[in-house]
């Protein structure tokens, strides 16, 4: 466990010092400041200095520490690390328990012309900088939110994992599963992804597939003597171009399915007709299909397009990852989505929620931030984004409810 005393250089000290006074949000009447405008201010100062903090996927030491150290300082709760992940929990007999998840990780930042330096700027209520969004403004929330943990109604977890950004199997959550699987335990999770302050819900699955289209080679010359594999290509990419995509309605939340051809390799010399084409293929599916249904329904499609026509031809799946459906059965959850005010989303993309649907834990995204943002040159998060959802989860975990959470633009 670092103490407090072991914050990187230039950190606040964790629970510390004041935040400086607020200044009314640009757009508010001059002395009128608004309610949420320290807990804001508060939030968007140490959303900077995580911002501060470099924690490229790999490199996420320095932050893991500055986190912990905060956690640390907070009464009553039971502090963990395990590499780079950190977890902090209270440890009383409330019946059930609600895990509020952030990766600590970024992208790398951005070279080129799109480079404008990656720390932290704030200026007018607004928090600029790599991973403002995604998700330094989440991770600050979910800190903040300890100060009130040992007063909640549910027994509160918050976990901060490492390398998000990158390759499934370096996630901090799968190794956090193999080695203390138990600190997972809880009856619903929340991840502080950017959602604008929307519940996003379950989320859709992704099947990678490798088609290959056989023909027989043969000179240009004589190509009746060869089955061109590249010219069969055009029935199968015919049947992609006019894919209709299914929505399928679940709970209320519209998940939009998408299949797309990704790349295509063949060709052996200017004078030989191919006898291969590799073809990539990408579907997201939504979670009412199994990773079966999903490889069926494309194998089925692409052969409508000619697929299969040729003793040669294969479909190898490269990866494949089921979604998660929307889990509003769960009653945190469900409070959850009554508090932001707003009609839950159904998630396109996917996300870690289905690494907790996949151990039989109802989870959602909900957390600061336009998703819109995520890796992009202009990061931002406003005082705003971070009080409202602040704000909210304070009441899900049975603090302060009965509070209406605040309508941020
Ligand atoms: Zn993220």
């Amino acid at each position: 466990m670092v103490q407090p005393s072991e914050a990187p250089p230039g950190a606040t000290p964790p629970g510390g010092s004041e935040p400086p006074s607020a200044e009314p949000p640009s757009g508010a009447p001059a002395g009128s400041t608004p309610p949420s405008a320290d807990l804001g201010q508060r939030l968007l100062e140490l959303a900077g200095e995580l911002v501060n903090i470099p924690s490229v996927s790999g490199s996420e030491a320095d932050i893991a520490s500055f986190a912990e150290s905060i956690l640390c300082s907070r009464n009553n709760l039971e502090v963990v690390r395990l590499g780079d992940n950190v977890l902090a929990r209270t440890k009383g007999a409330r019946t059930a328990r609600i895990l509020l998840a952030g990766h600590l990780d970024t992208v790398p930042p951005p070279s080129g012309p799109a480079a404008t330096g990656s720390g932290a700027r704030i200026e007018g209520g607004v928090l600029e900088g790599l991973g403002a969004v995604d998700m330094k403004g989440g991770v600050a929330v979910l800190l903040e939110l300890t100060k009130e943990a040992a007063a909640a109604e549910v027994e509160v977890t918050v976990l901060l994992y490492a390398c998000e950004e990158v390759g499934r199997a370096r996630s901090g959550l799968l190794a956090l599963a193999r080695e203390r699987p138990d600190l997972l335990a809880c009856d619903a999770a929340v991840l502080a992804e950017p959602t604008a302050g929307v519940v996003e819900a379950g989320c859709q699955g992704t099947l990678r597939l490798q088609v290959t289209l056989a023909g027989k080679r043969a000179h240009t010359a004589r190509p009746w003597m060869g089955t061109n594999a590249l010219h069969r290509l055009a029935g199968v990419l015919g049947v992609l171009d006019t894919y209709a995509a299914r929505t399928a309605s679940l709970d209320g939340c519209e998940f939009v399915e998408s299949l797309q051809a990704v790349g295509a390799r063949s060709g052996i010399a200017g004078n030989v007709v191919p006898d291969l084409v590799e073809l990539d293929i990408n579907y997201r599916f939504a979670p009412d299909r199994t990773a079966e249904d999903a490889i069926a329904h494309v194998r089925e499609t692409l052969e409508s397009g000619g697929f299969g026509g040729d003793p040669g031809d294969r479909l190898v799946v490269v990866d494949v990852a089921e979604g998660a459906l929307p889990s509003f059965g769960s009653p945190l959850l469900a409070s959850l989505a009554t508090a932001t005010g707003r009609p839950p989303k159904a998630k396109v993309g996917w996300t870690d929620v289905a690494f907790f649907a996949g151990r039989g834990t109802p989870a959602v995204n909900f957390g600061p931030g336009d998703p819109s943002l995520c890796h992009s040159p202009g990061e931002h998060v406003s005082a705003g984004e971070l009080a409202d959802v602040y704000t909210v989860l304070q009441g899900v975990i049975g603090v302060n409810r009965g509070t209406p959470p605040l309508r941020h633009g």
